[in-house]
């Protein structure tokens, strides 16, 4: 605390990421990063990129991302946004299309930046409580709202809503926004970029973090209609005008473009997943259907800050969140190599036995 400090900065309560240990040897199963490295075609892209034209300055519009990302997801280039990670799209989007009279509304158990965004910006916002099943149900979002955000599937509980459930939550939500946080669609979901046409009200966001291997590289991007777009493109015109460096773009255009990479990668991770939930639960834990690279799960008896402790002593790294209640008893576990899910399977072994 100083003397110095805004009243904005008194009041923030910031994010906390998830920890990045400088030991080695550890096996990193805590923030979702994939255990596969990038495309090698991105690493030739980076090494390129090492070169005198770094004197000049990037693209500001990161036009050739753009259109990659268009053509890959065919919608129109100026349909797409990039940024600096997702997480710079997400905090642009907050303050740009989320901060209205009525309240924001995201679900009690979700991706905790989204109240930290509300409060740097002086958003307000009201959660709503997901069921017993720890579901999103959309009935429960039909009241009034300035905006509603959820992640698709949601973390750090790894459900999966069905397109035809957010379609539902579309056609009777007209009036705001209704971004869907698509980080770990990739995994078993299918993408609502497939709606941003029909419903102009619709943002959706991904990361290059998860998918795509390049937590590292920091690239995030958003599809909508052409309208949403262009206030992104005013507050980061207002903020930043080249969030994305040379390296970022020249990755991410390399990333993109490289499908078969992309698919190898994402389907080994859901095999591993299959793979280890059914270990895991032979052992006794109790896990969330997952559609994402990680899964939330909980032992029958034994509690989820204790094992996550006793994982540590053996080198193991997972994610364990102390509120709300409801979440205390479980461990978010990133989906890792084959080898690393079986290094945990045996480390959990030895600590029931
Ligand atoms: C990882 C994650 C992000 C942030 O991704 P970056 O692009 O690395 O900033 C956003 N939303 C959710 C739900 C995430 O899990």
């Amino acid at each position: 605390m100083s003397k110095f400090w805004s009243a904005v900065v008194h009041g923030l309560t910031p994010y906390i990421p998830g920890e990045q240990p400088k030991l080695n040897n550890l096996i990193k199963l805590n923030t979702n990063e994939n255990p596969y490295g990038p495309s090698p075609k991105v690493i030739g892209a980076l090494q390129a990129e090492a070169a005198d034209t770094l004197r000049l300055y990037p693209d500001p519009n990161s036009d050739q991302l753009k259109a990659a990302i268009a053509d890959f997801y065919e919608v129109e280039p100026v349909q797409v946004f990039v940024g600096n990670g997702s997480d710079e799209v997400l905090a642009h989007v907050f303050q740009a299309l989320l901060k209205h009279e009525q309240p924001l509304l995201f679900p009690d158990i979700t991706y905790s930046f989204y109240p930290v965004y509300c409060g740097l910006y002086g958003i307000e916002y009201k959660t709503i409580p997901l069921n017993d099943a720890f579901e999103i149900v959309v009935e429960d979002y039909k009241q009034p709202n300035g905006g509603i955000v959820f992640p698709n599937p949601n973390a750090p509980t790894g459900r999966l809503l069905s397109l035809a459930e957010i379609e539902r939550l579309l056609k009777a939500n007209t009036e705001s926004v209704v971004v869907i946080d698509e980080a770990y669609i990739d995994f078993g979901g299918e993408s609502a970029i497939s709606l941003v046409d029909r419903y102009p009200q619709l943002l959706v966001t991904h990361t290059l973090s998860k998918a795509r291997s390049l937590a590292g590289l920091r690239v995030g991007y958003a599809i909508g209609h052409i309208d949403l777009i262009d206030a992104l493109n005013r507050v980061k015109d207002s903020f930043n005008s080249y969030p994305l460096d040379r390296f970022a773009i020249a990755g991410a255009v390399a990333a993109v473009n490289d499908k078969a990479y992309f698919e190898e990668t994402r389907h080994k991770v859901i095999a591993t997943r299959g793979n280890l939930v059914s270990r895991l639960e032979s052992l006794g834990f109790e896990i969330l259907p997952s559609g994402a690279n990680f899964i939330f799960a909980k032992h029958a008896v034994r509690d989820g800050a204790e094992l996550t402790a006793k994982l540590r002593e053996r080198s193991i790294i997972v994610r364990h969140f102390k509120n709300p209640a409801r979440v205390v008893p479980y461990m978010r576990i990133t989906i890792g190599t084959d080898a690393q899910c079986d290094a945990l399977v045996d480390a959990l072994k030895d600590i029931l036995a």
